[in-house]
């Protein structure tokens, strides 16, 4: 459904023939929005409308509490909570417990408020709590707590025998959990609209070498190749594919430490990593084939560069405009960027020992 004029949800530009997506309470997208608003909300249905943060939290509290969350899975991984690597396998994020120890510490985070109540608590059945856990298997719970004093308590929250606050605070836990932040129903809605305007500036800028199609990016890089960057389901949420005559040949880049960068903003590093692909392509293995192929191409070095430097260095978000930095600094700059993006699944564990 097509609608004349009007400000998209997701970037707040105002646009001409913005297109209505009913799942997820009508949001009106522009043409760059739509796939990969409608891709993220794809992803997420499965989570009914009433796993949503609580209104009365701010952006910052909420980003607090998923902090707390991501620093005891990075910390105490191993079988308690999904780790990283498993993401990937699962090819969902999931942020919640995978034990009952894990439930144990995920409550004491919570900070619950204590409460006190004049009448005592009501005394659950079997049947009552096993009709709470039913909603948390249904919306994609992974692990259900086995130990009874555990599974009592977490009925009294949902039931919200603790109080509405208490029942808030837990089911902006769960939405945590099944949501990432990288998600449209998840977003910081600042930082995520500024992050697709600066997508559309980046794509703007690049003149005819970049453009919206078909609810995907297309690019063409300075060794002459095109590619096309689309939504896809599973993470990273995108799919990178060089056009070979009618054929799409996809390419595997996938970004690292991704969750530390708004969705728009990875997007707008991979479209310029493409659009200088012969640079790019040196720290990019994967890349480097398409580009440095057996053949070389026969207007290599066709493009010429087109200042892209300015955006590099807004990409990179901390060089003050107008001062030319030294080539050296801004390569080193620009080679951070491109190591966002890892070519190779296999690498992931290597990834994660360093860090440890
Ligand atoms: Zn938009």
């Amino acid at each position: 459904m097509v609608e004349n004029q009007g400000v998209c949800d997701s970037c707040g530009q105002s646009s001409q023939g913005l297109k209505r997506i009913s799942r997820g309470g009508k949001i009106k997208v522009c043409f760059c929005c739509n796939g990969w608003v409608r891709m993220s909300l794809r992803r997420t249905r499965r989570v009914p409308a009433w796993i949503r943060p609580d209104p009365n939290l701010s952006q910052e509290a909420l980003v607090e509490v998923r902090e707390k969350f991501l620093l005891m899975r990075d910390r105490h991984g191993r079988e308690r909570w999904a780790e990283r690597r498993m993401v990937f396998e699962m090819g969902f994020p999931y942020l919640g417990p995978l034990n009952d120890t894990a439930w144990g510490l995920a409550l004491s985070v919570l900070e619950l408020e204590s409460f006190t109540t004049s009448n005592s608590l009501p005394n659950l059945r079997t049947a009552d709590v096993t009709r709470e856990f039913a909603k948390l298997e249904e919306i994609g719970v992974m692990h259900l707590p086995s130990n009874p004093q555990l599974r009592k308590q977490i009925a009294h929250l949902l039931r919200g025998d603790f109080g509405l606050s208490n029942k808030r605070r837990f089911v902006t836990t769960l939405f945590i959990w099944l949501i990432g932040e990288d998600e449209f129903l998840a977003r910081d809605p600042e930082a995520w609209a500024l992050s697709f305007q600066f997508l559309q500036e980046v794509v703007h800028d690049l003149g005819e070498r970049a453009s919206f199609i078909d609810d995907s990016i297309r690019v063409t890089g300075s060794s002459g190749n095109i590619y096309r960057i689309s939504p896809r389901p599973h993470p990273p949420y995108y799919v990178v594919a060089r056009e070979v005559e009618h054929q799409r040949q996809p390419i595997c880049i996938d970004p690292l430490n991704a969750h530390t960068v708004v969705f728009g903003d990875i997007l707008v590093n991979l479209v310029l990593a493409l659009y200088d692909d012969q640079i790019s392509a040196r720290h990019i293995d994967t890349l480097a084939r398409h580009v440095f192929g057996r053949r070389r191409p026969q207007h290599g070095g066709l493009y010429e560069r087109n200042n892209i430097e300015h955006l590099w260095r807004r990409a990179l978000g901390n060089m003050p405009p107008g001062e030319a930095p030294p080539a050296e600094a801004l390569f080193q700059q620009w080679h951070r960027v491109v190591d966002r993006f890892q070519t190779n699944l296999a690498d992931w564990p290597i990834e994660e020992e360093e860090e440890e």
